[in-house]
């Protein structure tokens, strides 16, 4: 209750009301007031402590969902890595080793991994670990998947290269079985018939009647196809097979290429002869490795059947 104040007025002699201001009648009312709204205030505070607001419960909910969700992310994240862990075992067991190629740095294939810096922004976060966590998995993941996709790209690479390196190096006998009289002559130590004198004979010796067919026993390129007849080889064909692998045919009777062309293995190349030095119709054949004379028996096919090798030799023709 609001008590009225009086004043003692000389000049009237008697007592008159104290009138207020409007500020002194707000501040009255307010003391008045201020203790029973701090009372609420304080049970409002009680109150919102025990009791969730509605927005907090729609948060809670959103929180415990997100939180859900994290779960399930880390398990596919780690289905995700188990697949990629596959990928690399196979590529460094299987797919490096049958290519005969060195394997990847394992530093390279963990993809070095910096500070954790970058995830500061998330220490906010009620679920910071759980983010930083998942972040920094996902991260891995992505970096580790871009050093496996190049690592298939360096694969498929060597593969393709493999395919044509099988394609290049001499692996077939230059002449079919069906026309083969005998092998006359093998790599190594032999009386010459010639000179009758122990030699190196430096190819494998195919005896067969002239005119038989001689056949390329890789893909590769002519660069010799001589008439030397009065040396030694007499007409003979020199291919370049890549890979630092040569053959040479020589004695020929005819040849069929000239120096330039391409050559696939199976391909008509000339015919047996007896030109240079020979005593009687066969092909001398030759394998070089880094120039170096190797034998030859050691690139034949050895178990192939005459239709195998006839069929290579359609194939390798078309
Ligand atoms: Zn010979």
């Amino acid at each position: 209750m609001i008590k009225t104040k009086y004043y003692y007025d000389k000049e009237s002699l008697s007592y008159k009301k104290i009138k207020k201001t409007k500020t002194e009648i707000l501040k009255t009312i307010a003391l008045y007031l201020l203790p029973f709204l701090g009372l609420n205030s304080i049970v409002c505070i009680i109150i919102l402590s025990f009791f969730p607001t509605p927005k907090e419960i729609i948060l809670e909910k959103e929180v415990s969902q997100l939180n859900s969700e994290y779960k399930k992310i880390e398990q596919k994240i780690k289905s995700a890595e188990l697949t990629l862990e596959d990928l690399q075992t196979k590529d460094e067991n299987i797919y490096r080793i049958i290519l005969n190629t060195k394997s990847i740095n394992n530093d390279i294939r963990q993809a070095g991994f910096g500070g954790v810096d970058k995830y500061k922004d998330f220490e906010k976060y009620k679920s910071t670990d759980l983010i930083i966590d998942i972040s920094k998995k996902t991260e891995q993941i992505v970096k580790k998947l871009g050093v496996q996709s190049k690592s298939f790209n360096e694969i498929i690479q060597l593969a393709k290269d493999h395919k044509n390196k099988l394609r290049c190096i001499p692996s077939i006998q230059p002449i079919s079985d069906k026309d083969l009289s005998r092998i006359s002559s093998g790599f190594g130590y032999r009386i010459d018939p010639h000179y009758g004198i122990r030699k190196f004979h430096t190819g494998t010796d195919f005896a067969a009647p002239r005119g038989t067919p001689i056949y390329a026993t890789g893909n590769g390129k002519v660069i010799k196809a001589e008439n030397r007849s009065r040396t030694g080889y007499g007409k003979y064909i020199v291919i370049d097979h890549g890979y630092n692998f040569k053959t040479q045919y020589a004695h020929l009777n005819k040849l069929a290429v000239s120096v330039g062309q391409n050559i696939k293995r199976g391909q008509l190349i000339g015919y047996v002869g007896s030109t240079g030095k020979s005593t009687s119709p066969h092909l001398h054949y030759e394998v070089r490795i880094n120039d170096e004379k190797v034998n030859p028996i050691d690139y034949f096919y050895s178990d192939l059947t005459i239709e195998e090798y006839e069929e290579i030799q359609k194939i390798n023709s078309q």
